[in-house]
């Protein structure tokens, strides 16, 4: 699942690990649980997470190794948040190689940038409402940096598996259900 930040590919990520089984790996939730339960790992990562910047490839390339020996992957999964920079992107397609797998398909989400920035205000604002704490990196100045450090590092990664024929552009500006038709299309076809 690939886009910039707020695109809603957790969002997306969710819902096919409820319709097809396929477990969400989601970087940004392991990293974040790693900070809530204060690891070595959580106490490394904790200031970059907040100012919005990568955490090194090789930090992340290991969690996701980790990940994908735990026997729910075995059988395929959602990378949500993996690989976010061209270095990621060849380790993951070692990773898989050494498996016996591969990428089968690269979901991207396109969203124009103002709805991005009005979508991390929206989710401070739900989430201070339901009595929660908004995550640190959704301050407007935060997602900026975000923004552009997806520009920069990630969004290269389209052409990485465009040349591989593997991406899939979907709307992610229309409804979430709109959206998740278009991804379930795309993978069905996929699978035929
Ligand atoms: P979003 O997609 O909304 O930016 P994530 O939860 O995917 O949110 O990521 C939150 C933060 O975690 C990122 O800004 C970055 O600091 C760190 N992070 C997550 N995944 C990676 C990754 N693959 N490589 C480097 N840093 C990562």
């Amino acid at each position: 699942m690939f886009g910039p930040p707020g695109a809603g590919k957790g969002t997306q990520a969710k819902v096919l690990q409820e319709t097809r089984g396929l477990p969400q790996l989601s970087t940004g939730d392991m990293l974040r649980a790693a900070i809530a339960a204060k690891s070595p790992l959580g106490q490394k990562v904790e200031a970059i997470l907040a100012k919005g910047d990568l955490v090194p490839d090789e930090t992340v390339v290991g969690i996701i190794n980790e990940r994908l020996n735990k026997p729910d992957a075995a059988k395929g999964a959602v990378f949500d948040g993996f690989p976010r920079t061209i270095p990621q992107a060849e380790a993951l397609d070692r990773l898989m190689a050494s498996r016996g797998k591969q990428i089968d398909l690269v979901i991207e989400l396109k969203v124009d940038e103002a709805v991005l920035l009005g979508r991390a205000e929206q989710r401070v604002k739900e989430t201070v409402a339901a009595g929660g704490t908004p995550r640190p990196d959704d301050t407007p100045e935060t997602v900026r940096n975000r923004l552009d450090v997806y520009r920069r590092n990630t969004a290269p990664l389209v052409a990485y598996y465009a040349k591989q024929g593997k991406v899939v552009t979907v709307n992610g500006m229309a409804p979430i259900a709109d959206v998740t038709a278009a991804i379930a299309r795309a993978l069905d076809a996929k699978a035929r």
